[in-house]
């Protein structure tokens, strides 16, 4: 019962929560109606209590078919139990931050990606001494994170004592920015500069970043010249970053640098086939043809696609046919080709017109109400009808800050709401800017 109770995929409780809470749980006795837990100490034992009782008690009903209480007891623990505990611990902690999923075994190689994910597998098998460093480009969900970390996997699996960190590089400013605050920098340095392995996610989040950069620039030689290992990615070649100092963009490109493609049908149809063995479900080879033919963006939407297709069927418990599989993505393929053809350069050019300003204004630093109104509500509508991410929107507006973008975003939303005229003026924008 407990190992069930337990079981990390029973999709009850996310990962991260088992390893915190569950890890540490452990059967001790039953009797009559009462199951007792033990756990290691009265903090965990009330958090078990605040957080999961009634889970707990629903799984345990659902497995024997009677109620059953629970109760918890704290257990002492003597000394060697303890050392023990701590080694075997250590490991698991330093996976953490990988998705367990995020293997080459579970990565689907095609023509798309052949380059980019041999690569890496070249890498996690030799660290340090193929290809140092690594740069995987490429857009929005095609792969970048999980080869990345199915880099840090497959080295946590090999050579068990190697430090690897995974961060994206959002986090490791965050990171260093409160190393600053908290005057430890020395600590930051220390953290990163001893790995074995250092994964960075998203670099093109550094842009306007420019003491990070700095500290980026640091970390990088000190690995570089120690032959550590490497692998960065991002949304886009390093060349067409801008606002990056020159010299870190001079390593960024120093090693390999890899892209990843748009999966073809071919290699769409083997993805969501892995996808659904994976899950343990059935779908049809006609519905999987389907899906491949209707999302073409990248392996998320599909991905997304297949989820959907996936809950219909088990929710209205029926299998799925042809059509209903294509009215269920009717939806979702017109939202999503629509946005791919939509850039922010027309939203500019058209928010511009309306408003009677000039297009430049809406890049350049004027704060003025007439073109900062205009230039929030363009920041607003690029959200609304493209992939791109804030600091993107933020960097074709004049390189400003994504949280400038944020907030322009939730200024015009929550105006919206208590001013009809805009909302009117809006959805105006919006119908024309997509032609319709
Ligand atoms: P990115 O970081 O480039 O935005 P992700 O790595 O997050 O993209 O990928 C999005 C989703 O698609 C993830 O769930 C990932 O597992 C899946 N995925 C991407 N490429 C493949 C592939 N070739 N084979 C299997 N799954 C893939
Ligand atoms: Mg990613």
């Amino acid at each position: 019962v407990t190992s069930k109770i337990k079981d990390p995929n029973e999709d009850l409780i996310s990962t991260e929560e088992y390893n915190l809470w569950f890890s540490q749980l452990e059967y001790h006795t039953g009797k009559e109606n009462t199951i007792i837990l033990s756990v290691p100490s009265a903090f965990i034992k009330d958090q078990i209590i605040q957080r999961y009782k009634k889970i707990i008690e629903t799984e345990i009903e659902k497995i024997l078919g009677k109620k059953l209480s629970l109760d918890f007891e704290i257990r002492q623990k003597n000394k060697e139990e303890k050392i023990e505990e701590k080694i075997i611990k250590l490991p698991e902690r330093r996976r953490t931050l990988l998705k367990k999923d995020y293997t080459f075994d579970n990565f689907v190689i095609g023509e798309n990606n052949a380059f980019a994910a041999n690569a890496c597998i070249a890498i996690a098998n030799n660290p340090g001494k193929s290809y140092n460093p690594c740069l995987i480009y490429g857009g929005v969900g095609l792969g970048k994170t999980h080869l990345l970390q199915s880099i840090g996997n497959k080295v946590h699996d090999t050579f068990e004592d190697y430090k690897i960190v995974y961060v994206t590089a959002e986090n490791f400013t965050n990171e260093f920015i409160q190393a600053i605050q908290n005057r430890e920098t020395e600590k930051f340095k220390r953290k990163y500069r001893t790995v074995d392995v250092l994964l960075i996610d998203d670099i093109h989040f550094f842009v306007n970043k420019t003491e990070t950069q700095e500290e980026l620039f640091h970390t990088f030689n000190a690995l570089y010249d120690s032959e550590k290992q490497m692998v960065f990615t991002c949304d886009r070649p390093v060349s067409e970053l801008k606002n990056i100092s020159d010299r870190l963009r001079s390593r960024f490109e120093r090693g390999l640098n890899v892209d990843l493609q748009p999966p073809s049908f071919e290699t769409r149809c083997a993805i969501l086939k892995r996808k659904v063995i994976q899950r343990g479900k059935q779908v049809s080879d006609e519905v999987i043809n389907i899906i491949a033919e209707k999302i073409t963006t990248n392996v998320r939407d599909l991905e997304a696609a297949l989820i959907k297709v996936i809950a219909y069927s088990e929710l209205v418990k029926k299998q799925v046919t042809k059509e209903i599989a294509e009215s269920l993505l009717s939806d979702m393929s017109k939202n999503v080709s629509d946005k791919k053809n939509i850039t922010i350069e027309t939203i500019q050019e058209k928010v511009a017109n309306y408003f009677n300003i000039k297009q430049n204004d809406l890049r350049n630093k004027k704060r003025t109400r007439t073109i900062s109104f205009p230039r929030q509500i363009a920041m607003y509508i690029s959200r609304e009808l493209t992939e791109f991410s804030t600091t993107e929107i933020g960097e074709a507006f004049g390189g400003r800050d994504h949280t400038t973008v944020m907030y322009a975003i939730q200024k015009i939303e929550s105006k919206m709401k208590t001013d009809p005229t805009l909302h009117k003026i809006t959805e105006h924008l919006i119908k024309e800017i997509k032609g319709e």
